[in-house]
């Protein structure tokens, strides 16, 4: 199985669109062109390909420096890793390939958040080419007729059959795409992914077009895409049911110098005992997830008898279930996490755990939340023996 990555390019300012924001953040029919595009990438791991490709990590959004709020506003709660880009689509690509660095996928693919009409089976087929190149491209022949043009005249026939359209997901082996880009100079910018790997090399191929796969680019596009948005969304709306999962954990305390606690160290005389750094916030959290999944426990995906994620972060635990949240293409909407202890204090550090945990899934910090009680002194946690934590996870996932 190939673990796949995807970037999309949300960079650009998008001034031959028009509008007031960013065409990328703008709506088609009450829906984010970007939100659109993130969605549809993630069919490529349904149904048939769901045993040969997996989704590895976060999709990663590249986006302008300042533009956070529209990112945010447009994506909602749909799980992602955002990089900030840079000054061309060249540095943009460039920060989002970086961001794999430490996860390195097999695959990885590039696309503009202003084509939401991919299809899958163009998605299929440039992951799929990669099993015999190192990169693949889908590419459109050229109906009209094609001459050079020069100051509003008209020069000589170009032979279109020489000459192809060239669109986006391009697809490459990660570690030839990274190569290449480490090996082109840092102010140079190309106009895609294409010219990088060309410039370094690679074995690339292409792959059928699709006409319907066009770049959102002028204002008169998004009276295009909403009328294929109408054409197409007859019959086949995919039905999103709303998911809840409840987690709980316990942790017994030992004699230390600290616990770890929704993600935030907080310097104690003692210690919570555990296989893993025993972080009982986290693991309700995300069991909470699992059960909304349906996807069994925390013990099934990381077993305590498993000697390598002996003194982990929980970190790694939440982020992974949020990640197949994603892959179900579900999204995350809210979470709330209970804390039941008679110590340490918790009111103190509750805003750094509800930001930790809000870097962890993607969420913004208005859907974390993090209480805690005490038991008026009666039961295991009231003797002080140990630490509980209750949590809810609330998904939206297609039926
Ligand atoms: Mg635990």
């Amino acid at each position: 199985m190939k673990t796949v990555a995807q970037i999309i390019v949300a960079g650009g300012r998008g001034q031959r669109a028009g509008g007031n924001i960013p065409k990328q953040y703008q709506n088609i029919d009450n829906i984010s062109i970007v939100y659109k595009t993130l969605s549809k990438l993630l069919k490529v791991f349904e149904s048939e390909n769901k045993s040969h490709f997996s989704l590895l990590g976060p999709q990663i959004v590249v986006y302008a420096k300042g533009d956070d709020e529209f990112l945010s506003g447009a994506i909602e709660s749909h799980v992602v890793q955002r990089v900030v880009g840079g000054s061309s689509r060249t540095a943009s690509v460039r920060a989002g390939l970086d961001a794999l660095r430490n996860t390195p996928p097999d695959y990885v693919m590039i696309h503009d958040a202003a084509r939401p009409f991919v299809s899958t089976d163009t998605l299929t087929a440039v992951l799929r080419a990669l099993d015999s190149h190192q990169g693949a491209v889908p590419t459109l022949p050229i109906a009209d007729a094609v001459k050079t043009f020069d100051k509003n005249i008209l020069g000589d026939d170009v032979e279109r059959a020489t000459l192809r359209r060239v669109q986006t997901p391009q697809a490459f082996r990660y570690r030839d795409i990274l190569e290449a880009y480490d090996a082109l100079p840092t102010d140079l910018a190309l106009s895609d992914d294409v010219a990088v790997a060309r410039r370094a090399g690679l074995h690339l191929t292409c792959v059928e077009g699709d006409p319907e796969n066009f770049k959102i680019t002028y204002p008169s596009d998004f009276e295009k895409a909403r009328a294929y948005v109408r054409e197409t969304s007859m019959g086949n709306e995919t039905t999103l049911y709303t998911a809840t999962g409840l987690g709980y954990d316990v942790h017994r305390y030992t004699d230390g110098d600290g616990i770890w606690l929704c993600g935030v160290k907080i310097p104690a005389p003692y210690t919570l005992l555990g296989h893993s750094d025993a972080d009982a916030g986290l693991h309700a959290l995300t069991d909470a997830i699992f059960g909304a999944l349906a996807d069994g426990d925390i013990g099934d995906h990381f077993p305590p008898t498993d000697a390598k994620w002996k003194g982990a972060s929980s970190d790694q635990f939440l982020k992974f279930a949020v990640e197949k949240v994603s892959a179900r293409g579900g999204s995350l909407k809210h979470v709330d996490v209970t804390l039941i202890c008679e110590k340490p204090k918790v009111k103190p550090h509750r805003n750094a755990m509800r930001e930790k945990i809000a870097e962890l899934t993607g969420l913004p910090l208005s859907r974390v939340s993090v209480k805690a009680t005490t038991t008026e002194r009666l039961g295991f946690t009231g003797r002080e023996e140990g630490l509980a934590a209750q949590a809810v996870a609330t998904l939206v996932l297609p039926e």
